[in-house]
Parts: structure tokens; C-alpha cells; sequence
């Protein structure tokens, strides 16, 4: 068969790079309540993303500065772990994981009841065992179905998904390498039941439109994840 130029630049950038269609999310697979000395728990893997989810609490706050009178505080911690990533991980926080964890309790927040604690703390540990590009939104969906393990008391879960632009197209849930080749990626965080954003980020040049379409994208991305979030809790308690 003969193709002509043309018809090759169209066929090959049909496809991304992994084989997925521009509205298709990576493999993923959630549980819930896999570590026994937690309050609740989760694992998740999507796709050669594979991250450890414990949160402790709500407990006392044993930190005076910590207590609220009126409600409970959630803490994160995102970290990654040495081998995680190709080329080692330094241990221990840096500039990019402070920031993740702080985003990441600012996106959980809204969904939690703290009025129902007072005084209390609420631990979430974030461990990325390995990464594979859009671990923040990763790490926001897996610990809100952990949280939900623990037992919280919650308005809906939280769920995260990005898009952003490769090769001049708008696509769902970048990978490492278009992340790095991209134009841009935007991480979203939402509420499922009443679309509520809770985390928007921005990295990279979109015009209004690209804006609007990949926000459009990520929020369908992150419908699709809720449900996974979800049978991941059915499995474990049933309906
Ligand atoms: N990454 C890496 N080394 C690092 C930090 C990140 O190799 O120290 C990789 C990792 O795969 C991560 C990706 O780069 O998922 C994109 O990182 P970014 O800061 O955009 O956050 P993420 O997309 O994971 O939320």
C-alpha cells in the first residue's frame, strides 16, 4: 500500500504515542483498605503510576497550635519515594512535594465534614511507589476513596484528572513523556456530584478555547474515575 505524505502525518497523529484515543484515560485500578494499621487506605494504579494512600484519624490533635475548637484540620503529605522515578529521587520534601501536599489538602478539604471533630487531626499520606506523570491528580483520587475507608463523614468524594495539549491536540491524562513534550496540562480536581472545582492548576500556553475544551475534558475524565472510585468501595463494603 502507498501513502502519501499527507495521509501518513494523519494517520500517525491519529493515535497518541501509547495507542489511546484523545478521551481516553490510562488503565486504571483502585482498592480500598488494603493496610490493616491505618484508619483507612488505598492503592492505586494508573497506569505506570502505582501509589500507597494511609490516613490516620480524625484523632486528637495531640499539637496544641494544630487544634481548631470548631472543626477537625487535614493534613498531606505527597512523597515520593527514591525509586520511584528514573533517575533517583532525592528522600525527604522539596520544593515540588511541599506543594503537592498542600494543593492536595486544599482539594480534599471542601468534600470533608470537620465540624463533626473538633480538635481533632486528620493524617493523609500520600506514597508514590512509581510515577508515571500526573501523580497529584493521582494521588487526590486515591485518598479521597482511603478517607472514605477511614470512615469520614464526607459531602462526595474527590476526584482528579488532567488534560492539556500534545502536538497541537487537546488530550486526557498526560503520561510522563507527554507531559514532558506537551504544550500544556491542567489539573482538575472536582466534587463529581455538583462539579465543584477544587483544585485548578495550569502549566504551559492555551488559548481561551484549548482552555475551556481541556477543562471540559478533564472534568469527563474525572466522571469516568468516580465511578472506579466507587466499585473500589462497593468491592469492599458491598452496596
Ligand atoms: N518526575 C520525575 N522526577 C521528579 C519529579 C517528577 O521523574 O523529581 C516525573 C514523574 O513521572 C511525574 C512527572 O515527572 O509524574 C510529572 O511531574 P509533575 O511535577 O508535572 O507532577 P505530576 O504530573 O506527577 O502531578
Amino acid at each position: 500500500i502507498i501513502i502519501t505524505p499527507d495521509e501518513f502525518k494523519r494517520v500517525s497523529e491519529a493515535a497518541r504515542e501509547d495507542g489511546r484515543a484523545p478521551d481516553e484515560i490510562r488503565p486504571l485500578k483502585i482498592e480500598a483498605g488494603i493496610l490493616e494499621r491505618a484508619d483507612g487506605s488505598s492503592y492505586l494504579e494508573l497506569g505506570g503510576n502505582k501509589i500507597l494512600v494511609a490516613v490516620y484519624g480524625p484523632r486528637e490533635a495531640q499539637i496544641k497550635r494544630l487544634q481548631r475548637p470548631d472543626r477537625a484540620v487535614i493534613r498531606c503529605r505527597y512523597n515520593m519515594a527514591p525509586f520511584s522515578v528514573e533517575e533517583r529521587k532525592r528522600p525527604g520534601p522539596d520544593r515540588r512535594s511541599v506543594e503537592i501536599s498542600k494543593i492536595t489538602a486544599e482539594a480534599l478539604r471542601p468534600a470533608l465534614i470537620l465540624e463533626k471533630f473538633p480538635r481533632s487531626v486528620i493524617d493523609v499520606f500520600i506514597e508514590v511507589l512509581e510515577a508515571e506523570g500526573g501523580t497529584r491528580c493521582a494521588g487526590i483520587t486515591a485518598a479521597s476513596v482511603a478517607l472514605a475507608d477511614a470512615g469520614m463523614p464526607m459531602k462526595d468524594m474527590v476526584v482528579a484528572c488532567a488534560a492539556g495539549k500534545v502536538n497541537g491536540r487537546i488530550v486526557l491524562d498526560l503520561s510522563e513523556e507527554e507531559d514532558k513534550r506537551g504544550e500544556a496540562d491542567i489539573p482538575v480536581a472536582i466534587l463529581p456530584r455538583n462539579k465543584e472545582i477544587t483544585l485548578l492548576q495550569s502549566d504551559g500556553n492555551l488559548t481561551q478555547e484549548e482552555f475551556e475544551e481541556a477543562l471540559d475534558l478533564a472534568i469527563k475524565g474525572c466522571l469516568k474515575i468516580n465511578k472506579i472510585q466507587k466499585e473500589a468501595l462497593k468491592r469492599k463494603y458491598g452496596e
